[in-house]
């Protein structure tokens, strides 16, 4: 048996029960089959057993108690994967889908994620199974604090910097930096994504959306084409999906569809996005509500749906799994030319290869979204460097990094022979910087 297929079959036998680890491991191993088969040296030193295990699983119990004076608990995860090229890097995801299986694969994808940054950042990931929709800020508070008072005995600036994901937004970010402060009694850059008054930096909110527009439009200029004009459809209705929409918008596409957990909206005339940041960000209401606001607009209960609209552009930006192979097949049907991932493993294993078999331009999360880690680790340089750039500085930062992923994945395609596949590209780019820092650490 190859090596990459016999790995692949040790980690499906020792990690059962985590669905989503063996997805994202299948689709990154199988594509690095011709970067081992050039390097035999990988194998005697175990490389690829080395790196899909993490360096480090921290599990905990996150006790808090509600607003009716009701004790709960919750689990805490942390997976500190891999710190070959960098401090560990990643958020930190509240929803009650959380489990060991998820925060492992969102972890692997984001040590090749940071890699193709081209910054020095390690992966991890965390999270708990926590729900803080619904709850009181009172109760948000309780839950943040509960859960920092684990897990700052294993982060640190230089160590581990966690960030947001699902779930995690600015009001959590301040609640764990501020516990953090307390225990810790020092204002360093442990966590990114943090308020503009105590360290955070511009252009962090809007950094995973723009930067996946960045991309897509670099994959369309190479094909003389742009966002002009273009219908655009964006799942997901909160932090990358809004400003992936207000990226797209201000390059002249139109968007004309969006979703939340619960169902979606069609707006033929394209969203009117102050809306939807207004339900979103500001009332945290659910997006059935534009319909409400807008004439003509409609909503539709269920997600599934949107992706029937036709469309040039599908960007989806809500969670994985989200689109699966009759989606796939049905966006293909409809005219997509372009799809760009900007949550993490949106697009199951037989959706990309039809994607791939259709040839729509697919460009893959860990390319794709790396934006926000990206502006996490300009945030990290500002903090350590007493610095505060401008957002013009910062912005022309992230859109030069897009550029040069862009670059680089197309590359390692063509290097290797598959020209226009990205995930190639992506996996083979990324994993390249990582295996070759691990070799000069020894057997670490
Ligand atoms: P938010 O919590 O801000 O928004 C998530 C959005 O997706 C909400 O509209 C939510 O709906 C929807 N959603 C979540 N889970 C589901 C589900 N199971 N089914 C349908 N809809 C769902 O998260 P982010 O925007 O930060 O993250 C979105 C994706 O982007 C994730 O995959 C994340 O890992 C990825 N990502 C985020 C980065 C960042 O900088 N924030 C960086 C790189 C990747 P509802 O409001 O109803 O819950």
């Amino acid at each position: 048996m190859k090596y990459v297929e016999q790995v692949l079959e040790n980690l499906k036998k020792h990690n059962p029960n985590e669905p989503e680890f063996h997805q994202a491991a299948t689709e990154i191993l199988t594509t690095l089959a011709p970067v081992v088969e050039k390097h035999p040296e990988y194998e005697k030193a175990g490389l690829l057993e080395r790196f899909i295990e993490p360096e480090r699983v921290i599990l905990f119990r996150v006790p808090w108690v509600d607003d009716n004076g009701k004790v709960n608990v919750n689990k805490g995860y942390r997976v500190q994967f891999n710190s070959a090229i960098g401090p560990y890097k990643g958020g930190l995801r509240f929803h009650p889908s959380v489990n060991l299986s998820i925060i492992k694969f969102l972890g692997l994808e984001q040590i090749l994620k940071n890699s193709l940054t081209g910054l020095p950042i390690g992966g991890g990931k965390g999270g708990s199974d926590f729900d803080p929709k619904g709850k009181s800020d009172r109760e948000v508070m309780a839950f943040c604090q509960s859960f920092m008072t684990e897990l700052y005995r294993h982060i640190g600036a230089d160590t581990d910097v966690p960030a947001g994901d699902i779930g995690v937004g600015a009001r959590e970010v301040g609640y764990l930096f501020g516990q953090y402060k307390r225990i810790r009694d020092e204002h360093v850059g442990v966590l990114t994504g943090r308020g503009l008054t105590y360290g955070g930096s511009l252009v962090r909110k809007e950094a995973t959306g723009y930067g996946l527009v960045y991309i897509t439009e670099e994959a369309m200029k190479a094909r003389k084409d742009s966002f002009k004009n273009k219908t655009v459809i964006i799942s997901g209705s909160g932090n990358v999906a809004i400003y992936a929409c207000e990226k797209a918008q201000s390059l002249g596409a139109k968007v004309v569809a969006m979703y939340d957990s619960n169902g979606y909206i069609y707006d033929s005339d394209g969203i009117k996005l102050d809306i939807i940041k207004e339900i979103k960000e500001v009332k945290r209401g659910r997006i059935k509500e534009y319909a409400d606001i807008v004439k003509g607009a409609v909503y539709k209960d269920g997600c599934k749906g949107i992706w029937s609209v036709p469309c040039d552009v599908a960007l989806p930006c809500a969670t994985q799994n989200e689109i699966d192979a009759e989606s796939a097949e049905l966006l293909v049907r409809n005219g997509v030319k372009y799809v760009g991932e900007g949550a993490n493993m949106p697009s199951t294993l037989e959706a990309i290869e039809i994607f791939k078999k259709k040839g729509v331009v697919f460009l893959p999360a860990k390319a794709a979204n790396a934006g926000g880690v990206a502006t996490s680790a300009l945030e990290m340089a500002q903090s350590s460097g007493r610095m505060f750039w401008s957002f013009e500085e910062v912005d022309a930062k992230l859109k030069n990094i897009m550029i040069n992923i862009y670059q680089n994945i197309d590359k390692s395609a063509k290097e290797y022979g598959y020209e226009g596949d990205y995930v190639m590209g992506a996996n083979i780019a990324g994993f390249v910087k990582v295996a070759t820092a691990m070799m000069a650490h020894g057997i670490v």
